[in-house]
């Protein structure tokens, strides 16, 4: 083993002759769910004769003598081994990876949460006067960082209708300073025209840039390359469909050059780190995110299309189902769709309640986006201040796992059958 110019640590064997610089993408035109496979496993990271990158658990890294460790302060390079907060082969090997999946990307940071990788990407970009705009179905702890700690440093937010498409514009003023995008909303599935939002953000000419950033946690880069279209900051809650098995905690941050540095830095000042540990295991999830993601999205659908069927259904909020709000948009620039959608039906809470109750495959719990299939009942009237959320009809998310889909329509059909034995 050896510690290369850069501090990135090398092993010292054979290269398998004539092996593609995948890693690198050396301009062959490599698809995503290759790239899932091949990501972040560069001879550098793995040791070039393991098929997964090492747990490196270690906070101190040792150096031969003072001069190199002198030398390493100053240079502050990206993938140095310098001290366990700055990460090891472990947490660079995910990095890039997610980083590989983005085109135009030039670099991933890691969050111990979905949280903190929202919070920390607006606060890389925010300062006080400075004002936010927030799409009206966003996530509701992005919400409160907005209105609590954002709103102490001096940074105003408002809210806008996520239908609204390039019309945005209308709300820009010379301290408008970003625009934080969930497409689609994780409990209403409103899909927004994110291309129309991102040109009239680059089009302002105000006091400072409008930097787009998206929760881009339902998608994934699989099915919506976030930069490609505009964004300057694409966000996962890796916690879902990267960790896809409900066992870790992630978030991530992946941007363009323009923004890496700031985004850096401010996961550096604020000491955002995570384990190798959780790393190793967001790097297995990610690996089977393809096929994982495909079955959930045909099972989905499937579901989707049968509870529009029923009776007691009112509505079914899916981005591929036409009456879905901006499903237009998802046609035209989405490439696959998830496994997480609500529905409403007919009557109150309580036979909403009685129905989730009731199921026996769905378990009944927050986060979504593992194996397991799980039913929630959603309250959006109780967020939305923009464009209040007006149908009375109860609403309940499912997230559809990988059991057979017989099974889990059999299950959902004797909720909904105790539902309307309810009224
Ligand atoms: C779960 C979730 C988050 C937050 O992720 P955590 O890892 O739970 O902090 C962010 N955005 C969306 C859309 C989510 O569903």
């Amino acid at each position: 083993m050896a510690v290369g110019p850069n501090g990135a640590v090398t092993w010292l064997l054979p290269k398998k002759k004539g092996r593609p610089d995948l890693a690198g993408g050396n301009g062959r035109d490599i698809k995503p769910s290759t790239r899932l496979v091949t990501g972040g496993r560069s001879d550098e990271l793995t040791g070039g004769t393991v098929v997964n990158p090492p747990v490196w658990r270690a906070s101190t890294h040792l150096y031969p003598d003072v001069a190199s460790l002198d030398t390493r302060i100053k240079a502050d390079d990206e993938q140095d081994f310098f001290y366990g907060r700055r990460g090891s082969p472990t947490q660079w090997s995910l990095q890039e990876a997610l980083t590989e999946m983005e085109p135009g990307a030039h670099g991933t940071m890691l969050y111990p949460s979905g949280v903190a990788a929202i919070s920390c990407a607006l606060l890389s970009v925010l300062k006080p006067g400075d004002v936010l705009l927030m799409t009206d179905n966003a996530y509701d702890p992005s919400r409160s960082f907005a209105d609590g700690f954002l709103k102490n440093m001096g940074v105003e937010t408002r809210y806008f209708d996520p239908m609204m498409g390039a019309d945005v514009a209308e709300l820009f003023c010379k301290n408008t300073r970003a625009i934080l995008l969930e497409s689609p909303g994780s409990l209403t599935f409103e899909v927004c025209d994110i291309p129309g939002i991102c040109a009239a953000a680059k089009e302002h000419k105000g006091k400072r840039e409008i930097v787009t950033l998206l929760d881009n946690t339902w998608a994934t880069p699989l099915f919506f390359t976030a930069l490609e279209k505009g964004i300057d900051m694409t966000i996962l809650a890796a916690t879902k469909y990267v960790v896809g098995h409900s066992d870790v905690m992630m978030g991530s941050v992946t941007t363009t050059k323009r923004w890496w540095k700031r985004l850096r830095q401010t996961a550096r000042q604020l000491g955002q780190v995570v384990s190798p540990d959780d790393a190793y295991l967001a790097a297995r999830g990610l690996r089977t995110m393809g096929v994982r993601l495909k079955a959930q999205e045909k099972a989905a659908l499937e579901i989707a299309n049968w509870l529009k069927q029923q009776d007691e259904v009112a509505k079914v909020l899916h981005p591929a189902l036409a009456e879905c709000p901006g499903h237009e948009f998802w046609k035209r620039d989405f490439t696959g769709s998830a496994g997480l959608f609500s529905f409403t039906i007919k009557g109150s809470k309580a036979k909403a309640a009685k129905l989730i109750d009731t199921l026996q495959l769905f378990g009944i719990g927050y986060s979504w986006g593992g194996f397991e299939s799980l039913a929630l009942p959603v309250y959006p009237e109780r967020d939305r201040t923009a464009n209040p959320w007006t149908d009375e009809n109860a609403v309940i998310r499912l997230n559809i796992g990988l059991e057979d889909v017989a099974d889990l329509v059999a299950d959902l059909q004797q909720g909904l059958e105790a539902a309307r034995q309810t009224g």
